[in-house]
């Protein structure tokens, strides 16, 4: 479907144009139409589907024709990566509308937080933050949310493992009740459901494809005992030179720190990245691998949301991650929109069960490649292991998220051709 036929404003579709998308996503199709009826929505798709523009595409063609002096649309998202990856999207598309925007994360300096202070003082129309950092603003007095009238809940999963579920209703109950409110989530788990009872009125529901990785995915597996695991990678490495671009998931920090010392010491250009940087050198090693610079980048699952990296070839999981959502996200970094790519997890005997449950959950046996003879015996694949885990690799990816110190904001207040758009005559809400 083309987006012409969605109900955008012109200003919008140049702006689409100006983005290079040409046909709307599945997502984008069943979702815009409903937000811009004024609905509230619950939406189930994985990172790489474009269900960021599916909320923002909408929100931005509301907003457009509103008063810009007020905040009118709040997003929240899970970490400060994803938080900066959201805004710059909404400074893509909101070059052509004149709609201000800010982020909010955590993570910064105290330099950061006054900057951050000044810029919700001022206001914007939309505000992307990490619940955290957004809540200890809220609690100095500064900001004014009563005139948001859209509330977007990005990664609502991540959120609620993180532990923001108080921090969000908090924010929330400083909102007023008469607003539209949209949560997107990687899977529908009863906690999601119960999470979008106490939040959505009415939801309508749009669902693409549940914690299963897109399709131009080849993924495969080894089955390999821990010890092999650093030799496997680095062949993997050395038998693709024509891969540019490759990450690696570590579930432990501590680990990545490891691979990433080993890779070196066979003269690869490697960077690792995980919570324990401090948000400028995330933010500097995330550019040198967009840019090229770095060939491979190792990390923790604060990396496996939501970060807009293109043309990944390989994504390899060095153990396997906690479960089939944190799977699907690591594995849905490569294969974005149109391209294919490869993703390859290393399975020790220990992770046998917790990866068969990811099977089971994405509906998918994925093939188990032998362990070359020369790197030794291997274990044998027993998709009926027990339970087994004592602590290897499992647990999530010790990422906090937007609670970390300081606080930084990123503004943006783009100047724009003001709106005036043509057709329309929707119902941009109120529904309540
Ligand atoms: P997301 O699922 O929001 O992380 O988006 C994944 C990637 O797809 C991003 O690079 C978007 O810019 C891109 N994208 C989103 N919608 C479209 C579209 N309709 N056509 C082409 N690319 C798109």
């Amino acid at each position: 479907m083309k987006f012409y036929e969605l109900g955008l404003g012109d200003q919008l579709l140049d702006a689409i144009d100006c983005m290079g998308f040409e046909d709307a996503s599945p997502i984008q199709e069943l979702a815009i139409p409903y937000i811009l009826d004024g609905h509230d929505l619950v939406g189930c798709a994985q990172t790489g589907t474009g269900k960021t523009a599916a909320f923002l595409l909408p929100m931005l063609d509301m907003i457009g024709e509103a008063d810009h002096s007020k905040t009118k649309c709040l997003i929240l998202a899970p970490t400060r990566e994803l938080a900066i990856q959201i805004e710059k999207q909404v400074q893509g598309f909101a070059y052509f509308l004149g709609i201000s925007s800010i982020a909010v994360y955590g993570g910064g300096d105290g330099g950061d937080w006054e900057a951050q202070k000044k810029a919700l003082k001022k206001g914007a129309d939309i505000i992307v933050a990490t619940p955290g950092k957004l809540l200890s603003h809220l609690n100095m007095g500064y900001i004014d949310f009563k005139s948001v009238s859209h509330l977007i809940l990005d990664e609502a999963d991540r959120m609620l493992d993180i532990g923001f579920h108080d921090d969000i209703i908090k924010i929330i109950s400083n909102l007023k009740e008469d607003r539209q409110n949209l949560m997107f989530s990687a899977t529908m788990a009863p906690k999601i459901r119960k999470f979008a009872n106490e939040i959505l009125t009415d939801p309508k529901e749009v669902n693409i494809a549940i914690a299963k990785p897109a399709e131009g995915v080849l993924q495969a597996a080894y089955v390999c005992h821990e010890y092999q695991k650093t030799k496997l990678l680095k062949q993997l490495i050395a038998d693709k030179p024509s891969y540019t671009s490759i990450i690696v998931f570590s579930s432990r920090k501590r680990k990545v720190n490891d691979i990433v010392r080993s890779l070196k010491g066979s003269g690869y250009e490697v960077e690792g990245i995980s919570s324990d940087l401090e948000q400028k050198e995330r933010e500097a090693v995330l550019k040198r691998f967009k840019s090229r610079k770095t060939r491979v980048l190792v990390g923790t699952d604060v990396i496996s949301r939501g970060i807009d990296i293109k043309d990944i070839n390989l994504v390899v999981n060095f153990d396997v991650p906690g479960d089939a959502a944190d799977y699907v996200h690591r594995v849905g970094r490569t294969a974005r929109a149109d391209t294919t790519g490869v993703a390859i997890t290393l399975i020790n005997e220990e992770d046998m069960y917790k990866f068969r449950q990811i099977e089971k959950l994405i509906e998918k046996d994925v093939f188990k490649v032998p362990v070359p003879p020369e790197m030794g015996e291997a274990p044998e694949w027993d998709p009926n292991a027990k339970k087994f885990s004592k602590s290897r690799g499992g647990g999530r990816g010790g990422n906090k998220g937007g609670r970390g110190r300081g606080g930084r904001s990123g503004g943006n207040r783009s100047g724009g051709r003001g709106k005036g758009r043509s057709g329309g005559g929707r119902n941009s809400r109120n529904k309540r």
